[in-house]
């Protein structure tokens, strides 16, 4: 974002206003007041849910839109998600690190932006959702517990309670407050199968509902090209590698892995066909993946690898054996036949506990894969420390 990207009108503001910051010349935030919308009539009615939220979805994809614009971004699914984010103020720490880059006059590449974003972390939004979801799944699984219990302990209830009833009638009594408390005891019983029933159903809802928050979870974790999990699952699968390899005192390597020469695939053969070269990459990567072997879209034509229970040379040949079978492979692009040439990608792969943490390490697997690429590409460079203070294994 350049003063000479800004369209006079300081439209930059239009995207940093959301996020608090407003300048002078910025258009207004609100919509021009509107006349309300008459019905056939000719009475006024208020407006729809969806004439309400129009307008502002069209402001919001504008401000998208202006954002793209401003730092001259391609249109990827990646970038729309990285605008989003800053125009929602969901990136605080992202929009900060923007501004003083363009401050400096440097400009926003997605080389640059892959490294700030994970510079700066998961989004607030998004770790707020996560953790949410996984309350709310916990709460859920406790509910359907209780409900099953609480349908246990109804239903034996009813039953007791069936057989009292039905002694009663058999002790051939013709006292009142017998026949009385044969009568309750029958409107009880009318009671809880009734309670049963109503809980059979709010057990069935709550296991629809555990169902759908993981379907949700899923789909919100799942790269929607290649179907690898995306960079946010990646953040949260490494955490999670990180703790069980510690804990059972078992290696880590991570990779970082990067398509060779990608834009000039896009250049010669278009964006759908390039999508198509992504996916492929993704299905071979995706087959050397197991419970321990996580492969996921780390965004553009980045994928990240963690290896657990694998030395660092083992994960290295594993990787490997998934860049000789791509280049080995004579893509054609099926749309025209024309030969794609041979495909490639680079690797930098690091052990992850010869480092003082997650990010030197993320940043060691980039480094390493910086020299795959100035060392030629298609190859698979180990990094090589030096360690300072290395994670110690939990004891
Ligand atoms: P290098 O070998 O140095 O990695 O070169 P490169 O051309 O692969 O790297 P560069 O960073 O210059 O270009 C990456 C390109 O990847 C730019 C962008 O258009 C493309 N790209 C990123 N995401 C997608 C996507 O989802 N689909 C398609 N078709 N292209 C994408
Ligand atoms: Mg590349
Ligand atoms: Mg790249």
């Amino acid at each position: 974002m350049t003063d000479k990207d800004s369209d006079g009108n300081g439209r930059r503001g239009s995207w940093l206003q959301w996020f608090g910051l407003r300048f002078a010349a910025d258009e207004p935030e609100s919509e021009p007041e509107r006349p309300r919308p008459a019905s056939p009539a000719g009475a006024y009615r208020d407006p729809t849910a969806r004439e309400i939220w129009l307008p502002a979805k069209r402001r919001m994809l504008g401000k998208v839109a202006d954002f793209l614009i401003d730092h001259d971004l391609e249109i990827l699914p990646y970038t729309l998600g990285i605008a989003y984010d800053c125009v929602t103020g969901a990136s605080p720490r992202l929009v900060q690190m923007i501004l003083e880059r363009t401050e400096q006059g440097l400009p926003v590449t997605l080389r640059w932006l892959d490294e700030a974003v994970r510079d700066a972390g998961p989004a607030k939004a998004e770790e707020t959702l996560h953790a949410l979801m996984e309350q709310l799944e916990g709460d859920l699984a406790k509910f359907g517990d209780t409900m099953k219990g609480a349908r246990t302990a109804t239903s034996e209830y009813n039953s007791a309670l069936s057989r009292h009833a039905d002694d009663l009638d058999a002790a051939d009594s013709t006292q009142a407050t017998i026949a009385d408390l044969t009568a309750l005891t029958r409107a009880m019983i009318e009671r809880t199968r009734a309670i049963e029933s109503d809980l059979v159903r709010s057990e069935q809802r709550a296991q629809e509902l555990q169902a759908a928050l993981e379907e949700t979870r899923r789909a919100a974790e799942q790269d929607h090209l290649t179907g690898l999990p995306n960079r946010r699952a990646f953040d949260y699968m490494f955490d999670r590698e990180l703790r069980e390899a510690q804990a059972a005192k078992e290696p880590l390597a991570l990779a970082f892995v990067d398509i060779d020469h990608f834009k000039r695939i896009n250049d010669t053969h278009g964006h759908p066909a390039g999508d198509r070269v992504l996916r492929v990459v993704a299905e071979t990567l995706d087959r050397i993946s197991d419970s321990r072997c996580h492969v996921a879209r780390h965004g553009g034509e980045e994928f990240a690898v963690l290896f657990r229970g694998l030395s660092l040379q083992q994960a290295w040949k594993r990787l490997d054996g998934a860049r000789s079978e791509i280049a080995d492979r004579r893509l054609v692009n099926r749309a025209n036949d024309m030969p794609f040439g041979q495909i490639t990608f680079s690797g930098g792969l690091a052990d992850v506990f010869a480092y003082p943490g997650k990010s030197a390490a993320m940043k060691a697997a980039d480094e390493a894969l910086y020299s795959a690429k100035e060392g030629g590409r298609n190859q698979i460079v180990m990094a090589s420390g030096p360690p300072k203070e290395p994670l110690k294994k939990a004891a």
